[in-house]
């Protein structure tokens, strides 16, 4: 017996299976599999199983993640895109009145993200580096609600900061995952995170919620954070 129920998050659903609970969202493109992912059909819709293990996103509100600014309607700019496995599921949560800027700057890995595109109206894919918000401050035509960040870069703070200070204004969230070994490959993890929280703190993002993402993902923390007013 299979039981959908709305998540307190609109836009995600878990379903109930054989006693284990898992997260989906309602697939905007009925019966498409982006990754591989179970599809469970009823009359409500085609609901895409979002795997814990591929998706950072998915292993924060399946760790007790409290706020998720991405609803539907928003306006995300998604950071590290790869070839578009967690934008798929940010995609049907945001829906039709939603678009996500999906910016990759591998253009092999990208090409799962272009086909991903051309199926589903809300994503914009720019493939460029997210170092240079500017080159793509064309294509980016509405303001930013929500900044998602998945980069693994030693320098991904101020990779954040820029883009957000280029297409968010005061109030707006941005969510990073940060990968501690691609930042400092010898210190203490929590050193680390103390480190990039007080540094995302001194470019004007206040984290305001910051999640372990493990067993799923090794050395990573999930932080949610919000637009400071002395953002510069
Ligand atoms: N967020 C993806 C998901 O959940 O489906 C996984 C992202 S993967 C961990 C990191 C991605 O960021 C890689 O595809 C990598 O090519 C991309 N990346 C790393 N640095 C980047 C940069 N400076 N600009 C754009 N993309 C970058």
């Amino acid at each position: 017996m299979v039981s959908i129920e709305p998540h307190r998050f609109p836009g995600v659903f878990t379903i109930t299976e054989d006693g284990r609970t898992l997260l989906a969202t309602r697939s905007l493109v009925p019966g498409q599999s982006v990754y591989g992912e179970r599809i469970v059909m009823t009359e409500e819709g085609h609901f895409r199983v979002w795997s814990l293990n591929r998706s950072k996103l998915a292993a924060a509100m399946q760790n007790g993640l409290n706020e998720m600014p991405i609803q539907p309607g928003s306006k995300v700019l998604y950071l590290g895109a790869s070839s578009g496995t967690t934008v798929s599921h940010v995609s049907d949560i945001v829906g039709p009145q939603g678009v996500v800027y999906a910016v990759e700057f591998s253009p092999t890995i990208a090409r799962g993200l272009i086909r991903l595109a051309a199926s589903r109206s809300n994503i914009v894919p720019i493939i460029d580096d997210a170092r240079h918000p500017a080159r793509y401050a064309p294509i980016v035509s509405s303001q930013i609600d929500v900044t998602y960040q998945d980069i693994a870069q030693p320098d991904q703070a101020r990779i954040l900061h820029d883009n957000v200070s280029t297409f968010c204004s005061y109030g707006a969230w941005a969510m990073i995952a940060i990968k501690a070994r691609s930042i400092d490959s010898t210190s203490d993890v929590n050193q680390i995170y103390s480190r990039e929280i007080s540094k995302l703190d001194g470019l004007g993002l206040e984290v305001i919620e910051k999640i372990d993402l493990e067993p799923f993902d090794r050395d990573h923390v999930f932080a949610v954070c919000r637009v400071r007013e002395d953002i510069k």
